[in-house]
């Protein structure tokens, strides 16, 4: 048996290769991808979107695994996972279409019972 101890290694940062994207004013409030998301990271505004619904945003952006569980459940295509550079040009650019969030490039929104 070795007595060398080996080397601790830290794991590298983690990093999602893609971002997500909400299209708020398309959300119908049905909470299927907040009840499917294995992370815990989606939850309701307290906003209305111009249909009159309370659209989702995510609450904890820093667990997002990119399972992508969210686009294949939404039957409104108002979530899905964008490539992180594409995202991130069009969103400096400031080139997004009304009611997009990207929640990782805006910080997290608070969770309704932090208001
Ligand atoms: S990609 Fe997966 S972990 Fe991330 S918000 Fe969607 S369902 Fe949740
Ligand atoms: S599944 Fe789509 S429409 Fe339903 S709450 Fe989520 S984002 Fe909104």
């Amino acid at each position: 048996m070795s007595m060398v101890r080996k080397p601790i290694t830290p794991k590298p940062p983690r990093t999602r290769e893609k971002v997500l994207v909400i299209l708020q004013e398309q959300c119908k409030q049905c909470m299927l991808c907040i009840e499917f998301c294995p992370k815990k990271v989606l939850c309701l505004t307290d906003i209305y979107n111009r249909k009159g619904y309370h659209p989702v945003t995510a609450c904890d952006i820093d667990a997002c695994v990119n399972c992508e569980f969210c686009e294949r459940i939404c039957p409104d295509m108002a979530i899905f996972l964008a490539d992180r550079d594409e995202a991130e040009k069009a969103f400096k650019a400031g080139a997004l279409q009304e009611g997009t969030v990207i929640p990782e490039f805006e910080g997290n929104s608070p969770k309704e019972d932090e208001k």
